[in-house]
């Protein structure tokens, strides 16, 4: 038989929602991913009580476990875990963290993940990726894909609105993610997966044009129906490429560099906001510009604290982040003078 079409690891069941995580027994049932509810469940350690006792009562069976912090020993310990016996799925249940600790620790034993955010920081909620710290490093691991992404909007609105709306930066930041991927085709010949890129345009775009805030269930629904997208992108194609360049590699350098400075979505928005000012981009800039402003998020290197001197260093400490990546900031090759000069043009363009 010809082969007329691929076939792409995705998730069983999607659900956006409130009142997610009280119905998760359900869920998994009805998604056929755990009939008896033989799961093992990883909290985090704030609002891990709260959300054991809301979903004992649907998931008799589970163990409980709580990850501390995102670090790669941290994952491995879990996994060794979870040997003692059989589960039907790891279920990760919180924010960034936790959600990357059960991924990893899943794909260890070889058993399917289903991911339950419970906050919309970034596009981990259903990437193949976990970003886990090893040795003080910062390393993002390549992992399956969850079975199941459950958002439940309760715990999104009742969790900090700065740490929610992170994630705006981080699915606008598909705009220039792609832009950047496209002149690597035009450049270096590299192949661009369509399917993925459609799928990361389309809940950028989403996004980048709604007029609602994070109070609007609808917005969010979009948010984080465009995190989601994101992840199946990565998944579709087998890289981070759809979802991060130029605008991630920024990101990377300012954590390094400057640990501290801001969220990885608050970073990735503001990389994404510069790449495209570098990439001459008038049209995108002012829609990016007035997307993150609109939603209170930081547009200049001021607005997080960090001095024009150090976003310099980044922009220059940027490409060794991704070595094999190729960017508008690989392109260009601005000496440190070059981007100085370029910053004070910037801050203008975005005040103005
Ligand atoms: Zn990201």
């Amino acid at each position: 038989m010809p082969l007329l079409a691929r076939s792409v690891m995705a998730p069983l069941a999607i659900e956006v929602r409130r009142g997610a995580v009280a119905d998760l027994g359900a869920i998994l049932s009805d998604g056929r991913i755990s009939a008896g509810g033989d799961v093992a469940v990883v909290v985090g350690p704030g609002q891990g009580e709260k959300i054991a006792e809301l979903i004992r009562p649907t998931l008799g069976s589970a163990d409980f476990f709580t990850a501390n912090g995102a670090t790669l020993d941290g994952a491995n310990e879990l996994g060794a875990k979870l040997a003692a016996r059989s589960y039907d799925a790891v279920v990760g249940i919180g924010g960034g963290k936790t959600v990357d600790v059960a991924k990893y620790a899943a794909m260890r034993r070889g058993l399917p993940m289903v991911s339950v955010a419970t906050a919309l920081a970034n596009d981990g909620i259903a990437s193949p990726v976990a970003s886990l710290i090893s040795d003080g490093i910062k390393g993002s691991y390549g992992v399956h894909i969850p079975i199941a992404v459950i958002v439940d909007l309760d715990f999104v609105e009742s969790g900090s609105n700065r740490h929610n709306r992170a994630g705006i930066g981080d699915v606008i930041n598909n705009i220039s993610a792609l832009a950047d991927w496209e002149l690597a085709r035009e450049v270096r010949g590299e192949p661009v997966d369509g399917l993925a890129a459609s799928l990361a345009r389309a809940g950028a775009e989403a996004v980048l044009h709604h007029p609602g805030d994070m109070t609007d269930d609808g917005f969010v629904t979009v948010l984080a129906e465009g995190l989601i997208s994101s992840g199946l992108a990565m998944a579709v194609c087998g890289t981070s490429r759809p979802a991060s360049g130029g605008c991630h590699e920024i990101m990377h350098a300012i954590d390094a560099l400057f640990p501290g400075t801001g969220s990885h979505g608050e970073l990735a928005g503001l990389g994404a906001l510069f790449c495209t000012f570098l990439r001459g981009d008038e049209q995108r800039l002012a829609q990016m510009s007035a997307c993150l402003s609109r939603h209170c998020l930081p547009r200049t290197p001021a607005d997080l604290g960090l001095t024009d001197d150090q976003f310099v260093q980044a922009v220059e400490f940027a490409p060794r982040t991704r070595p094999d990546r190729y960017t508008i900031i690989e392109h260009l090759d601005l000496s440190p003078d070059e981007v100085r000069a370029k910053l004070a043009e910037y801050t203008r363009a975005v005040a103005g």
